[in-house]
């Protein structure tokens, strides 16, 4: 039975989805220049907004990309599959992956070896999969996620084939970026000075951690990492290729996407010598 608070939540998601999001995201611009919003917030009110407008196909993992194992296998292989790929959940399939037919879960998996018994066959622990057209709207999703208790769903194409894997994870990524865990593959260092003298710095890096590196000084009252500095200074999400220059530096845009900077260079600018 659903609870009030989860009521509460459709019918307001309900009624803001409805309003023409262009009016909410000009009400959002104006609240960042006068003041009331970081650029923080909007960002990730932005990003709520677009969750409205984008399809589960845009954010899942892709069938040629989903860890997954044949339904005959025994349960040793699935776990050895479980831990090379670190995920908490494997899909099942029989014959082929159009045909998913089950989700093993890595608790399941622990549990049958912490409790023994009869030995047991991959079909015997695997647990009914959540299967979703690849259409489906992203914030409908979340609701289904929700609601469901399930975490994990299997993304049909238009014929009932296997399209690919969303988990609930992929859902708030799209609002807060990027979520790690202990088992994610190790990411390349967030800061690195290049041969030229140059530095490459992913945009999550906080401010702080530049200034006690290199002395930038790049400063904020609004936002902490460098991503969110650039957006400060652009008014906007800036695209790839953009330049951007501050006291002694010029910041250049490396990579970026629609919602966030992922990295960017800094180069130093000589600035001209004052007269003796
Ligand atoms: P986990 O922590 O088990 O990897 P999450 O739900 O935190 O699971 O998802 C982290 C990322 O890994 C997401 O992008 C998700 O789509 C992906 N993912 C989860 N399980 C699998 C799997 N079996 N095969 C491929 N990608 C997966």
């Amino acid at each position: 039975m659903e609870d009030e608070s989860d009521s509460l939540f459709s019918t307001l998601f309900g009624k803001l989805f409805k309003r023409d999001d262009s009016v909410l995201e000009k009400f959002i611009h104006s609240a960042k220049r006068d003041g009331d919003l970081t650029g923080d917030e909007v960002s990730l009110l932005l990003n709520v907004l677009r969750l409205g407008r984008k399809q589960v196909r845009e954010i899942m993992i892709p069938r040629t990309d989903i860890a997954c194992e044949a339904v005959d296998e025994p349960l040793q292989a699935v776990a050895e599959h479980l831990m090379k790929r670190g995920h908490s959940r494997i899909p099942i399939y029989q014959d082929n992956r159009d045909n998913i037919v089950g989700i093993v879960h890595a608790k399941d998996m622990l549990r049958h070896c912490m409790l023994g018994g009869d030995p047991k066959s991959t079909a015997d622990i695997m647990r009914k999969p959540l299967f979703i057209p690849d259409t489906k709207n992203v914030m409908d999703m979340l609701q289904v996620f929700r609601t469901r208790k399930i975490h994990m769903a299997i993304a049909l194409d238009e014929y009932g084939g296997t399209s690919g894997l969303v988990t609930l994870e992929d859902v708030l990524e799209e609002i807060v970026g990027d979520i790690e865990d202990e088992y994610d593959a190790p990411r390349p260092d967030d800061i690195q000075v290049l041969e030229n003298g140059d530095i490459l710095v992913s945009g999550r890096t906080p401010l702080f951690e530049l200034d006690e590196q290199f002395n930038l000084q790049l400063t904020s009252e609004q936002v902490d990492t460098v991503s969110g500095f650039v957006c400060e200074l652009a008014g906007r999400v800036p695209y790839s290729g953009e330049t951007f220059s501050t006291d002694g530096h010029r910041l250049i845009i490396k990579e970026a996407d629609p919602k966030q900077v992922h990295w960017l260079i800094i180069q130093a600018v000589e600035r001209p010598k004052a007269d003796d």
